[in-house]
């Protein structure tokens, strides 16, 4: 009987809603925040003809040894600095099992939601320090929780997820200087900001800085991220580490990314350079309110509730995040796409939005 097997669950899990993702096969998708440019035919052809020289009866490197050279060489930091995982979210969890659990873990929402589910699941204790109004961090009251003595880890992302702003260096180092516990700084879409604070772990050795190849490199499916960090804290990391988390493949197709950097990062500038066109574009619609990004997605606002919004948009072939909540009330948001498809997501938000006001007079 399910209930009776449900009682079996950790008491403090029963609550926890999983983590959800609709699959629309054929429409036009922006909701996830991925690239949306296939590989250069060049890099996925080294990607196979490297498969040739490979075994995959072996189980892979346990220490990633080769893409932590080249991530390594990437960010400016030595290969002990590194810690490569299953996907940066993998990392988050870890990072929350060996320094979190049985603590309090302190979140900035509006903010990515895997943070608090992994907070939870690790068996911390979730702390919430809400962002202003516009969506900057309430630095005061963040070094307040910082310093508690229960607080473990403190989480900002920047740009942060969903609302593409970003953290300002200083920020973060006077949090770093200032923690009782860890710092963890998601740079998850750092490379479409143009900037990032991995340098600062030299200085501060607290801080730990997450990043992915899954949104400027397009690996999500292949679950590659990275974590910059003190070799200390990498050492307690490697405690609850499954000893084979990052599989041959995945291994070897982003050792091979990283020698192709110019094809990317020119696909990067073209998705920057797209994002302020939409950007632009999205303003004209009457009614609907953007928020600037520093990163591949666009956050807006419009008078329609966010759930008509959203099926307005499906309806059309088009799927986005819903995202509306706290501080976020009637915002959605939208992943940069290629130019036909923010063209197709413009054309169909229009019409969303008109007829909306038309019907219901809001
Ligand atoms: C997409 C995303 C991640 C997850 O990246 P993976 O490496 O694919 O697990 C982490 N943090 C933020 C803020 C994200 O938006």
């Amino acid at each position: 009987m399910a209930e009776e097997l449900l009682s079996l669950l950790r008491p403090d899990l029963r609550d926890l809603v999983p983590y959800a993702v609709p699959h629309y096969p054929g429409y036009i998708k922006l909701d996830a925040n991925e690239n949306p440019y296939d590989f250069a035919p060049e890099v996925l052809a080294e990607v196979v003809r490297r498969l040739s020289g490979q075994t995959f009866t072996r189980y892979p490197d346990p220490e990633a040894t080769e893409l932590r050279r080249r991530i390594a060489a990437y960010t400016g930091m030595a290969p002990e600095n590194i810690l490569a995982g299953n996907g940066s979210d993998e990392l988050i969890l870890n990072l929350f099992l060996s320094f979190g659990g049985g603590g309090r873990v302190v979140i900035t929402p509006p903010t990515f939601s895997m943070y608090a589910i992994h907070s939870r699941i690790a068996g911390a204790a979730v702390a919430a320090v809400a962002r202003r109004e516009d969506f900057s961090l309430d630095l005061a009251a963040l070094l307040r929780e910082a310093r508690a003595p229960g607080t473990r880890v403190v989480v900002v992302c920047s740009p942060n997820n969903p609302t593409g702003n970003t953290v300002p260096r200083e920020a973060v180092e006077a949090l770093a200087a200032e923690a009782a516990g860890l710092v963890l700084l998601d740079e998850a879409y750092a490379e479409f900001a143009g900037e990032s604070c991995c340098d600062l772990v030299r200085r501060y050795p607290r801080l730990v800085v997450l990043r992915t190849f899954s949104k400027a490199f397009g690996l999500a499916g292949l679950r590659v991220g990275y974590l910059v960090a003190d070799p200390a804290v990498i050492a307690g990391l490697l405690k609850v580490k499954q000893p084979f988390n990052l599989n041959s493949f995945s291994q070897l197709a982003a050792v091979t990314v990283l020698e192709y950097q110019p094809l990317f990062r020119q696909r990067m500038e073209e998705i920057i350079a797209n994002r302020e066109e939409l950007y632009r574009r999205m303003k004209q619609i009457g009614g609907v309110e953007v928020f600037p990004s520093r990163a591949n997605f666009i956050l807006f606002r419009t008078p329609l509730p966010a759930e008509k919004v959203y099926a307005g948009l499906l309806a059309r072939r088009v799927l986005i995040r819903n995202v509306a909540g706290p501080g976020l009330e009637r915002c959605l948001r939208v992943t940069v796409g290629t130019p036909a498809e923010n063209e197709a997501f413009l054309q169909a938000l229009a019409e969303v939005v008109a007829e909306g006001e038309g019907s219901s007079g809001v």
